[in-house]
């Protein structure tokens, strides 16, 4: 599959046209940003890594009957997708609370929801991705009634799956964000699945094991990343002890 024409470069991921034109090619890089991209910095091997462990998820959700625009992986921080129309609606759903709700709620990070919260945010870094109300989505006029009810049940259907397969290593789906796009009169999941986007604690020690410990200059970052895509790997997880 020959890469053309570069489409998009975001602040972790280029997009580029390949020769079908309902495909695209993704290559992830090392940069990260935080806040709005006041904070920058390289995280190395992000790329590749960020690559392998959202291949992993959506090949797991593809399973489980969540399509993705994921098809394949072309080499180690290239993957071919479906070309989307891109929503521009994050989705954020939490199962702990953490990070904005925390400040949000004056609730202290770590506190188990009694039921998943669903957010929306408005995709625009000019504003700052702000949080929408039914309202606000409504106005906006980013997605259809029937299209936002189809997001709503794929992004509780991908947590269910991911929650409890992440279980299975140790490690506590903390929150994350999801992106969706239309595809042939179809709204499928798009963008990636990786430490980037989610919080990942592991389950004995509640270690972060993800972007916070960049945001937060915690340390061990890389490292952070490598042990999550280690936990997807080894059938079991590699928790210490
Ligand atoms: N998130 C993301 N991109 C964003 C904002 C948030 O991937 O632009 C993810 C973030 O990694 C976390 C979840 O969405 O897993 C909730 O983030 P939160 O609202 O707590 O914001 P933050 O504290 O990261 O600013």
């Amino acid at each position: 599959m020959e890469k053309r024409a570069l489409l998009y470069e975001g602040k972790a991921k280029m997009v580029y046209q390949v020769d079908d034109p309902d495909l695209c090619l993704i290559y992830f890089k090392d940069s990260a940003t935080a806040f709005n991209a006041l904070k920058k910095g390289e995280i190395a091997e992000k790329g590749a890594m960020n690559n392998a462990i959202s291949a992993h998820f959506f090949a797991l959700l593809a399973k489980e009957g969540v399509e993705s625009h994921f098809i394949r992986s072309l080499s180690q921080r290239e993957m071919l997708v479906r070309r989307l129309e891109i929503i521009k609606i994050e989705v954020v759903v939490r199962n702990i609370v953490a990070g904005s709700l925390a400040k949000r709620l004056g609730w202290p990070e770590g506190v188990v929801l009694a039921e998943p919260v669903i957010e929306h945010y408005y995709k625009d870094d000019s504003l700052g991705d702000p949080l929408l109300n039914d309202d606000h989505l409504r106005v906006l006029n980013l997605a259809t009634a029937a299209e936002l009810a189809t997001i709503t049940r794929l992004s509780k259907q991908v947590n269910a799956v991911l929650k409890h397969y992440l279980e299975t290593k140790n490690i506590l789906l903390v929150d994350f964000k999801l992106e969706f796009g239309r595809c042939l009169g179809k709204i499928i999941l798009g963008d990636e699945i990786s430490p980037d986007t989610c919080r990942f604690w592991d389950a004995t020690t509640k270690e972060k094991l993800d972007k916070d410990r960049f945001r937060r200059d915690l340390g061990q970052v890389a490292e952070a990343y490598r042990e999550i895509l280690e936990r997807l790997q080894g059938g079991q997880n590699s928790v210490q002890g």
